[in-house]
């Protein structure tokens, strides 16, 4: 669970403000009647933000992962089991009554207990397991008005949630995984540069943890042990651990230095207990999973944010919305720039026609302030020779190209990010 702390932000970085770049191209807004901290996500950005998922969903289904969907609000009675009752309910929204007497649900504050009654759902042998229930799971939180900032604080977001359900003896190589699996997903985002911090129990407050001391002794056990054996350089944090078990959490560097907490992995034996999760070992008796949980953005939200910061808002071709403007200099181009247009979308390119009644140094301005990647500017000269010439966003004109290798050019860069980066 992100704890997502604000950042501050300096004069010289208002420039790279989410909130500000996030405006100008069109990705999110805020609404007053709809409510503070409940962002509402424009054609643009959900674009982006369904490439982000579909990204990570391929990655996810690669490594073994099953998706699943589960509803927005639960029955109190399983947050009081979870334990998230007691520990979040006074501060969070207000249970939802209905025309049943006593009966009342919340809004889902956390997807961990929908997952348990996913996996509780049927009977799994030790051959059954590991099982990994991947979720974009959208979770409420009522954070106190003033701590609401932009994209990185809110009340509504959708964690890139999972839970491993696996024996102990895979414990060790099920956190490895995915601790491969964050950093893959961190490097092919451009971030390469992070650090590593092992959360656990205050030892002052050992109340205000659930679970026997004996699970906890051994969740910090094996937390310590992977960051040994994986010799990855992390720090200690006492006092931020989960209610329900130690973490390991990522915490990434943007371009200006600043470090912001992204990725989580949780070590939990104590949910498993509180849901009764069992599964038939070899000799058929009942034994208890573990349980991991693990979000490598830690929200779409919040990685969305970090992302247009990080770029000053000039995101990767592969996850833009518009990828390619067409700009024919006057009418007398408009066919010809629609069978560029047309072939291109063939190939899947996320491409529009810039047919407006304007000058081209108008429209090629419109369109570097829309920080769109690439420009192809057509006339008498491209259409006569079956050319285009292609403009790059922030460098300026990049050559004159045949079609095929315009567009081979422009395919190459979208896929490169699978071309450069090894999963797992
Ligand atoms: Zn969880």
């Amino acid at each position: 669970m992100n704890k997502n702390k604000s950042v501050s932000f300096s004069k010289k970085d208002f420039n790279r403000d989410h909130r500000k770049i996030g405006k100008k191209l069109k990705f999110f807004v805020f609404s007053d009647r709809v409510g503070t901290g409940l962002p509402l996500w424009l054609p643009r950005g959900t674009i982006f933000r369904k490439n982000l998922e579909n990204f990570l969903t391929e990655v996810q289904e690669k490594s073994g992962y099953e998706m699943v969907i589960t509803p927005h609000i639960g029955h109190k009675k399983l947050y009081v089991r979870s334990g998230h009752w007691d520990k979040y309910g006074k501060n969070h929204f207000n249970p939802i009554y209905t025309p049943r007497k006593e009966e009342e649900f919340l809004l889902k504050p956390m997807n961990c207990p929908h997952h348990c009654e996913i996996y509780r759902s049927q009977e799994w042998s030790y051959r059954d397991l590991p099982k990994r229930f991947a979720e974009f799971g959208t979770v409420y939180r009522y954070e106190q008005s003033g701590e609401l900032h932009g994209l990185t604080r809110v009340r509504c977001f959708t964690q890139d949630d999972a839970h491993i359900f696996c024996t102990y003896d895979q414990l060790l190589e099920e956190l490895k995984k995915v601790i491969n699996l964050v950093f893959y997903v961190f490097r092919t985002l451009g971030f390469l540069t992070y650090t590593v911090r092992i959360s656990l129990r205050d030892p002052k407050k050992i109340d205000d943890y659930i679970g026997s001391k004996t699970n906890w002794e051994k969740a910090e056990r094996d937390i310590l042990k992977v960051v040994q054996e994986e010799k990855i350089e992390a720090s200690i944090n006492y006092g931020d651990a989960a209610f329900y078990g130690p973490k390991l959490d990522f915490l990434i560097q943007d371009s200006l230095g600043r470090n912001w907490q992204l990725g989580t992995i949780q070590v939990d034996y104590n949910l498993p207990e509180r849901f009764n999760l069992y599964y038939k070992g070899k000799n058929n008796e009942k034994c208890r999973p573990v349980m991991i949980h693990r979000a490598p953005f830690g929200s779409l939200e919040r990685i969305i944010a970090i992302m247009i910061e990080h770029t000053e808002g000039n995101l990767p071709l592969w996850l833009v919305p518009n990828q390619v403007v067409i700009l024919p200099i006057s009418d007398k181009y408009v066919v010809y720039a629609k069978k560029i247009l047309n072939l291109m979308s063939s190939y899947n390119i996320r491409v529009f026609l810039d047919n407006r009644n304007e000058k081209i140094n108008k429209k090629i301005r419109d369109s570097e302030e829309k920080k769109i990647p690439y420009m192809i500017i057509l006339g008498n000269k491209e259409e006569k020779n079956e050319m285009m010439s292609l403009r790059r966003h922030g460098v300026g004109h990049i050559g004159i190209f045949s079609i095929s290798n315009g567009i081979e050019s422009i395919l190459n860069e979208i896929n490169l990010k699978t071309k450069t980066i090894k999963l797992l």
